[in-house]
């Protein structure tokens, strides 16, 4: 059977998602031409030398979605998986998520095509130096600040600042966020979108009334942002009974030991063979009874090949597209309330902001003022969507777009076409 790769692009859903949205806002057909595509966007095609003398080529990008509402900001991932047609459409989905919690700032998003685990501290080193000079001419603290996302991290960033830095002749700490705090990075930034998922997971099930005793959690991917996602809910009061990563998944329904299992972790390299928990596959983590799941690993893990067996009552989307539009209709049907990706993991890039604005200043604040700053900007964002969702009749990641794209489309008609 012919494979319609329009249709299975990335960044045609991200179109066809931010299509539904306009229509709902009836756009006019000038400002749907100007959002529905990105601003710019570059290839790199640049020189590695490997430990052992031999050099490779390697590819990456850096795209601008849209800069009319602030710089363009967006994280940088390392992934054997990137692509430009990912890269736009995460770059879409960033002006989205920073429209959607109002700040303010555009959408940009990077990548190479790289599988970072198979490179020597050295190498990496040397591809992230690279890389941050040919991607030079569009970053900047003024126009495109990067940030880490799967597969980068703080000390990636810290390299990326300090190339910024030495071409500029003095240090550049906002030119990236997610540093390390010895550098300029902000407190509370490591675990701020694990924070915003917690803080969402908590508002949407106080909205929800949920009448259970103790609700279950079950989270997809033990990275950044599902680790501490999973350690918040605990630490809130929830049962987190499952979590999984690349390699496998374990379950215990009277709930996991995260901090053995992070232990386990560190020791096996992944979550699997855990002694506390039965092992069970990915597929099956999905499928749990559980109150909440959270997939906080990669694009398209709910599809309409698995949504009508998902039995969660709230999804609280951490990973970007990690469901598919078909699955979002299934979803819908079943009753499932999802906290769509703009918003869900939009912590992350409100503490980076947080960042950013710190950094300018020289000037920084105690992490408590930032998780209460962080709680009131995303308890705002999640409250208006939830509202548009209400009165709109519409369900929440089409309110949340709708806010979202309504805002960039003001701030696109009323800045006007240039010259
Ligand atoms: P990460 O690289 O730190 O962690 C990813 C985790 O997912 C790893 O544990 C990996 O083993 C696991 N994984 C990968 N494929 C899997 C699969 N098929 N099944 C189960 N687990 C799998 O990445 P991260 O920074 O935590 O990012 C996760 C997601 O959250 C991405 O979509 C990213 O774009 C998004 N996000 C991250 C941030 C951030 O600040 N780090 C902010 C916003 C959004």
């Amino acid at each position: 059977m012919a494979v319609d790769l329009q249709s299975t692009s990335a960044f045609s859903t991200a179109q066809r998602r931010f299509d539904v949205a306009a229509d709902i806002l009836g756009l006019t057909e000038n400002t749907r031409r100007l959002l529905r595509d990105v601003k710019r966007e570059l290839t790199v095609h640049f020189p590695v030398q490997h430990d052992d003398g031999s050099v490779h080529l390697y590819t990456g990008y850096r795209v601008q979605h849209n800069i009319n509402r602030g710089p363009a900001k967006g994280g940088i991932r390392y992934s054997a998986d990137v692509s430009l047609d990912l890269v736009k459409a995460m770059a879409m989905l960033m002006t989205w998520k920073c429209a959607v919690v109002g700040i303010p700032y555009g959408g940009a998003k990077g990548g190479v095509i790289v599988e970072p685990d198979a490179l020597s501290r050295r190498e990496l080193e040397h591809l992230t130096r690279r890389y941050a000079t040919e991607i030079a001419l569009l970053i900047g603290p003024e126009k495109d600040i990067p940030a880490p996302d799967l597969g980068t991290t703080p000390q990636i960033m810290a390299w990326i600042m300090d190339t910024v830095s030495m071409h500029a002749g003095h240090s550049v700490t906002a030119s990236v966020t997610g540093k390390p705090t010895d550098v300029g990075g902000s407190e509370g930034r490591q675990e701020a979108a694990g924070r915003g998922v917690t803080y969402l997971t908590l508002e949407a099930l106080k909205y929800l009334h949920v009448g259970e005793d103790t609700p279950t959690v079950a989270v997809q991917g033990f990275g950044k942002v599902g680790a501490s996602t999973a350690r918040l809910l605990h630490e809130a009061g929830l049962r987190v009974v499952a979590v999984s990563d690349s390699r496998g998944a374990v379950h215990n329904p009277k709930g996991l030991d995260l901090a053995a299992l992070e232990e386990h972790r560190k020791f096996r390299g992944g979550v699997s063979g855990f002694k506390k928990a039965d092992d069970i596959s990915g597929a099956a983590l999905l499928e749990l009874p559980v109150t909440v799941l959270v997939p906080a690993a990669a694009e398209q893990q709910i599809t309409e090949l698995n949504a009508d067996r998902v039995r969660a009552r709230l999804i609280t989307e951490a990973a970007n597209a990690a469901i598919s539009p078909e699955a979002d209709e299934i979803l819908h049907e079943q009753g499932v309330f999802l906290v769509p990706d703009i918003l869900a993991n939009s912590g992350g890039v409100v503490v980076s902001y947080f960042e950013w604005v710190q950094d300018l200043q020289a000037f920084f604040w105690e992490e408590e003022e930032i998780n209460t700053k962080l709680h009131h900007v995303i308890t705002r964002a999640f409250y208006e969507v939830l509202h548009a969702s209400v009165n709109k009749r519409i369900d929440m990641r089409r309110a949340a777009y709708v806010l979202a794209v309504q805002r960039v489309a003001n701030a696109t008609t009323v800045r006007g076409i240039y010259p």
